[in-house]
């Protein structure tokens, strides 16, 4: 009996969506991808046509065997694309540049007295996470502008190990004595029961609104929160209160307002050069612009810039970190309707992906593109100081070791 060609076995995958995986001669994961044609996709790998990149001829010369997986629709197909990918970790997929995890704040609503904590390993465990930030110098000035505010116990979790900050990791048993936290005005030191567990909770609680962008309520709760301390006679929590009103006031002002109204969405730029993608995302809330982030991924060689900004949006989104209600994209997306239904199933409320077509939403989504461009300028520009660098220290080397 002849043995199976490559084209009878194509021809024998099915006109269905799911998730194909290249691997090599030794049977290691070259590639994985999702499709809503399983024929047609790894049919496309293999065609002579042409018009292929380089780097998709250099996987199909490695390619010696592709699995198929059949989902029941698209949305399957991303979810368990997404779930191989991490797990694998093929070389041919599009990444986040350097690999690293990307770092996220977590309030430990699950515990009697919340904490802000850095970590790297979101978990679905009933916290509140916010992130990925895009460095740890962002993060590390938002704890700080949080711990002066809402004066919250604060550390970082190492695995699942707590590491550093507040040392009460027993809180069914008091401290005799608080952390230099208390002294320097950080925390309200619930660990000598110097507040009380529900105006702790609500530090904890207006600390959660404001990283959600919320400012304006946050302002609102605590006027109302001060009145009352003051009709109680409690001036000195009052005052405490007033502060925290003038310091998030202080950042509000900062913020720049790009809508005049409640908008919540996150705007995604995209710039490509160099065989580098950089991405800056603009976060809106309540219609300020409260933040800004930059990634970059690799391996991006001739892949469609639409094609990025998906592989993109599923590998940002993918913690537990709420989306927005909408993400604006630059190009309209072949896989944004599966995307639409994953994330909205995902975060239980309706989340849109789409191209926003005038006003305020296209000037937001210019301003992240122009973002986008900057970074990418700046971060080639740091590679080829940094090449130069070690190409001079190298020939310095060569020189003083009579090498050349
Ligand atoms: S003051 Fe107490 S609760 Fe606050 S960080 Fe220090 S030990 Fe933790």
């Amino acid at each position: 009996m002849n043995p199976v060609t490559l084209e009878e076995r194509i021809a024998a995958l099915p006109d269905s969506p799911g998730v194909y995986i290249h691997k090599d001669e030794a049977g290691k994961v070259l590639y994985i991808g999702k499709a809503r044609s399983l024929r047609n996709r790894v049919r496309s790998y293999f065609s002579k046509d042409g018009g292929h990149s380089p780097l998709t001829r250099k996987l199909a010369r490695q390619s010696v065997d592709v699995e198929t997986i059949v989902t029941r629709n698209e949305k399957e197909a991303l979810i368990l694309e997404n779930n191989l990918v991490k797990m694998h970790k093929p070389p041919f997929n599009i990444r986040l540049k350097d690999d690293k995890r990307y770092p996220y704040l977590k309030i430990t609503l699950n515990e009697a007295f919340p904490a802000l904590l850095e970590v790297r390993n979101p978990q679905n465990d009933k916290a509140a996470y916010f992130g990925p930030y895009s460095s740890a110098g962002k993060m590390r000035s938002t704890v700080s502008l949080a711990k002066r505010v809402f004066k919250v116990r604060s550390g970082a979790m190492h695995g699942d190990k707590r590491l550093g900050g507040c040392p009460w990791r027993d809180t069914s048993k008091l401290l005799e004595t608080p952390c230099l936290e208390y002294h320097i005005n950080r925390c309200t030191a619930p660990c000598i029961a110097a507040v009380t567990k529900e105006n702790y909770a609500e530090q904890a609680k207006e600390l959660k609104n404001f990283l959600e962008g919320k400012g304006g309520d946050v302002v609102k709760h605590l006027q109302t929160a001060m009145g009352e301390a003051a009709a109680e006679m409690e001036f000195e929590r009052a005052a405490t209160l007033r502060d925290q009103i003038e310091a998030v006031k202080s950042v509000l002002e900062k913020q720049m307002v790009v809508s005049q109204s409640n908008d919540e969405y996150d705007t995604i730029g995209l710039s490509i050069d160099a065989g580098v993608a950089s991405v800056a995302v603009l976060i809106v809330r309540d219609g300020k612009l409260i933040g800004d982030q930059h990634f970059f991924l690799q391996n991006i060689e001739g892949r469609e810039d639409s094609e990025v900004v998906s592989v993109f949006i599923r590998q940002h989104y993918e913690g537990p970190v709420p989306s927005p209600r909408e993400i604006l994209v630059p190009q309209d997306l072949e896989d944004g309707p599966a995307i639409e239904e994953w994330l909205t199933e995902k975060a239980g409320r309706k989340i849109e992906v789409r191209r926003p077509q005038r006003g305020d939403k296209v000037r937001a989504l210019e301003l992240a593109q122009q973002n986008a461009v900057q970074a990418l300028k700046e971060h080639l520009s740091y590679n080829a100081t940094a090449t130069q660098i070690n190409e001079g220290l190298l020939s310095d080397l060569q020189k003083q070791l009579n090498l050349e």
